[in-house]
């Protein structure tokens, strides 16, 4: 639905947050009525809530595609025996499983990530290096024991992951498509409103260049503590910091700011590493057998969500940047009286045949509760319709975005929304 009228939105927002609520992303979220908390390290996305995150994951689906990726899903259940190929069933290994065992017998785990069984499948149908370069990429919840979940949204027991897999010839070809990733996930920042505020970040592990790339968004929520050069907009994470390193990325101590932030996402070069335990590998046009080399690509779509609240959001307010926001804009009708109505029912009609997605406050409400409100649901646009703003003449249009108030007619808000939606 692309317009909702207020009344008919089953949520509430609130005046406080629970108490035992301590991540800010978590207490305004769950103020303005987006998440429900259903336990510690679990949210469920409400209807405004799940608006959000939905148009975070059509902006990353949209930047996947541009670079080739094919969307599927694989499963949330795994099979223990094609872990143990790695490895990584182990508790020892892997420390955050969530494992059960099958009435019909056998022990099966909730993903944590999706490596062994994604190159598995790729082995029934990778033989050629015809078949290759292959990039897919899916929409999946994980499911971690995390041992602390006080972050809100940003650490879930229960979490959504988009994860990107590439499987290419040779490292020119993967290093190529390494590069367009890092592009693609600068697009993706910067068009869910946090690009300012995200840096690349050099971390540990990687197959041929020794590091791996992670994507930190500065905000005092962050458990990470990484070291910044504001200036190349680049920034190296405390595994990795040491001089050498430092000299190897052209960095000097000097320029480094210490700052805490949260990794939005990352990026890494696999190498041969799991196509070996595989046994996926391909013949090449010399008819000799080649081993895949791979590399995998992470974002939260809900850890994004909550850094842009964590980074934009204020003690009683949130401004959505304009990509993620769950409408364009909040129609606030200040009374009840047939003129407002019939003015607010207009205003409406002509937003929404004009593309724009409105959520239109039509109901009995104080000004005060319905101006809170607004504040907490966040949009970047804001018409306010009422004795007031008709006496000035029109519509009290604002810009939040902006902060520029001014007051219109129907047929301006339209084309001043209409172009910015
Ligand atoms: P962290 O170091 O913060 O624990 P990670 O390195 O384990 O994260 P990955 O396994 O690489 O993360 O996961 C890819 C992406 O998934 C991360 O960049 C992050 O955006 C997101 N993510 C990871 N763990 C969680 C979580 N517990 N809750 C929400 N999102 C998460
Ligand atoms: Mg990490």
């Amino acid at each position: 639905m692309s317009r909702m009228r207020q009344r008919h939105l089953f949520t509430k927002t609130r005046k406080e947050a629970p108490k035992e609520e301590t991540a800010k992303n978590a207490k305004l979220l769950i103020r303005g009525g987006f998440i429900h908390k259903e336990m510690a390290g679990a949210y469920a996305y409400l209807p405004l809530g799940y608006r959000v995150l939905q148009r975070i994951c059509t902006v990353i689906r949209s930047e996947m595609d541009a670079i080739g990726g094919h969307e599927l899903h694989l499963t949330a259940l795994q099979d223990k025996r094609i872990w143990e190929k790695t490895g990584r069933w182990s508790d020892e290994v892997v420390d955050n499983w969530f494992k059960t065992t099958l009435a019909a017998g056998g022990e099966v785990g909730l993903a944590t990530t999706h490596e062994e069984p994604l190159t598995n499948l790729m082995t029934e149908f990778i033989h050629s290096y015809k078949d290759l370069p292959v990039y897919v990429y899916q929409f999946q919840t994980k499911f971690r024991n995390e041992k602390r979940a006080k972050s809100g949204i940003m650490r879930g027991r229960e979490f959504l992951m988009k994860d990107l897999y590439s499987f290419s010839r040779s490292d020119e070809e993967h290093n190529e498509f390494y590069e367009r990733a890092k592009q693609a996930y600068h697009n993706i920042f910067e068009r869910v409103g946090i690009g300012a505020h995200t840096f690349i970040t050099s971390a540990s592990g990687g197959s041929f260049s020794p590091y791996s790339h992670e994507f930190q968004t500065l905000t005092d929520a962050g458990e990470d503590t990484i070291y910044l050069d504001r200036e190349k907009k680049i920034a190296v994470n405390d595994e990795i910091y040491s001089e050498e390193v430092l000299a190897d990325l052209g960095l000097s101590k000097e320029n480094l700011e210490t700052v805490t932030a949260v990794e939005v996402g990352n990026i890494f070069s696999l190498g041969t590493k799991f196509s070996d335990a595989f046994d996926l590998t391909y013949v090449d046009e010399d008819n000799k057998k080649q081993p895949v080399i791979m590399g995998s690509y992470g974002i939260g779509p809900g850890r994004l969500m909550g850094a842009i609240v964590e980074v934009l959001g204020g003690e009683n307010e949130m401004l959505w940047p304009k990509e993620v926001a769950p409408f364009d804009l909040h129609l606030l009708q200040m009374s009840d009286d047939d003129t407002t109505y019939a003015e607010a029912e207009k205003v409406y009609r002509a937003l929404t045949d004009a593309g724009v997605e409105v959520l239109w406050d039509d109901r009995a409400a104080s000004a005060g509760e319905k101006f809170a409100d607004a504040d907490l649901i966040g949009l970047p646009y804001r018409a306010v319709v009422g004795t007031k703003a008709r006496d000035a003449g029109g519509i009290e249009f604002t810009d939040r975005t902006t902060d520029t108030v001014r007051i219109v007619s129907v047929e301006e808000l339209v084309r001043l929304v209409a172009e910015n939606a």
